[in-house]
């Protein structure tokens, strides 16, 4: 009796509605008659293909989910390698990514169950111009080498399948990776036996190469942002620092230097150390830009900035404060300490080389010092300093300028 005029027995119509209905397995125990039938047979068969099929997409989707989570690509190559050995026969799998050169490809990761020499691990380059692998990348088709030993006699001088060979791989399947249509690297799967892969690999593995490429591209992309953010915050810092500066002179600018006064007496009320202000003026400075010109005064601003500047401690903050009037702030320094500061700032200005117009022009400060005692004294607001070295600096220009007048209690 044929199958095809008789109705088909019970169980096989169950199975049949198993299949359509997506219950691949566990399959139905069969008496002994009907696991000979067969259509049966071929059910079986078709329901097992369907049960791996169906765990292949499976873990297809996890690695999917796992690779959106933001993996880093060592990670998933480690779990394709790991998890896809039950679908999918391979005894070694590797990555290489097209170098910037764009001439080279570079070994990036390999893992392998047989042995592996130091040859072709991470770092391995090759030559990428006129070999197959450039054919790959730019077909982006996939290659299966089923047999390498007859490869290796057609292509001599492959240096990496000859290595490949000495590691024992007997066949193989290159998958190209792309980015935006671009290759940019392979994933190689290789077996230690011939005639391993078919176009029915070949599905699988051109799915978790283009996987891969995502998460390179994600990896790229996350570089490309990162790189971005620095630049920026160098911008801004910059910004910030710019905003800071007198555009002429490249000191602290008025607002600058208030707000670090302001935090340098905190600091020293805090740890109950000394601080010093000085304030100085270039003196008769309205003689020069009558004399000179505006742009001469100009001149010597920079360049009495560039003085001071060469002077200081790193610590020390010099800021003007308005027109040719400075201050300069000293911290973890007494009265006496700023005095003798501000008298080597007197004689380094004093012998300053000015040439305006072809002529050598004196130029000299007065300066004022203030400063707040160290421990048990109260301190006083930062106006209150400001007006004493202000103070001072009148009575140094009232005392016939280029001096330095100390505001002493
Ligand atoms: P003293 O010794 O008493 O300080 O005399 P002085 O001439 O330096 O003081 P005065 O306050 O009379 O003049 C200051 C001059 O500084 C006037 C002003 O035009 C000039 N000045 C202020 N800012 C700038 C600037 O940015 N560039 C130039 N070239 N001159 C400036
Ligand atoms: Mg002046
Ligand atoms: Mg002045």
């Amino acid at each position: 009796m044929s199958l095809s005029t008789a109705l088909p027995p019970l169980q096989v119509q169950a199975m049949i509605r198993d299949l359509k209905e997506g219950r691949f397995a566990p399959r139905q125990p069969l008496c002994d008659d009907l696991a000979r039938d067969p259509l049966m047979v071929e059910l079986n068969e078709l329901a097992d293909s369907l049960d791996r099929r169906f765990r292949e997409l499976h873990r297809l989707q996890e690695i999917a989910a796992e690779v959106s989570k933001g993996l880093f690509i060592e990670d998933t190559l480690t779990l394709i390698y790991d998890t896809f050995a039950e679908f999918i026969p391979y005894d070694r799998i590797g990555c290489a990514l097209l170098c910037d050169d764009g001439i080279r490809v570079r070994s990036f990761w390999s893992k392998s169950r047989i042995k592996q020499l130091p040859g072709l691990k991470e770092g391995y380059r090759a030559k990428l111009t006129g070999s197959s692998l450039a054919q790959i990348l730019e077909t982006g088709e996939p290659r299966i080498i089923n047999d390498l030993e007859v490869y290796l006699a057609e292509h001599p001088r492959s240096l990496s399948t000859r290595l490949v060979l000495r590691e024992g791989v007997r066949s193989s399947l290159t998958c190209p990776l792309q980015v935006d249509g671009k290759g940019i690297g392979f994933l190689f799967f290789s077996s230690a036996r011939k005639h391993t892969y078919q176009k029915l690999h070949q599905e699988v593995f051109v799915y978790l190469a283009r996987l891969v490429s995502s998460i390179i591209e994600k990896a790229q992309l996350y570089r490309q942002v990162h790189e971005l953010n620095a630049q920026l915050e160098a911008a801004l810092a910059e910004l910030k620092e710019r905003s800071c500066r007198d555009a002429l002179t490249g000191a602290l600018n008025r607002g600058a230097i208030m707000e670090h006064f302001e935090q340098q007496m905190q600091l020293a009320k805090r740890r109950g150390e000394p601080l010093c202000l000085i304030m100085l003026d270039l003196d008769h400075f309205k003689q020069i830009n009558d004399t000179h010109g505006h742009p001469a005064g100009d001149h010597v601003l920079q360049q009495l900035v560039q003085a001071l500047t060469a002077e200081l401690r790193e610590s020390d903050r010099l800021g003007r404060y308005g027109g040719e009037e400075f201050i300069l702030l000293l911290g973890e320094s007494d009265l006496a300490e700023g005095a003798r500061v501000a008298e080597r700032l007197r004689a380094r200005v004093e012998a300053m080389d000015i040439v305006l117009e072809g002529q050598g022009v004196p130029v000299t400060i007065s300066l004022g010092v203030s400063g707040v005692l160290p421990m048990g004294t109260t301190y006083p607001a930062c106006a209150e300093l400001l007006a004493q070295a202000d103070r001072a600096l009148y009575q140094a220009k009232r005392t016939g300028r280029n001096r330095v007048c100390l505001h002493e209690e």
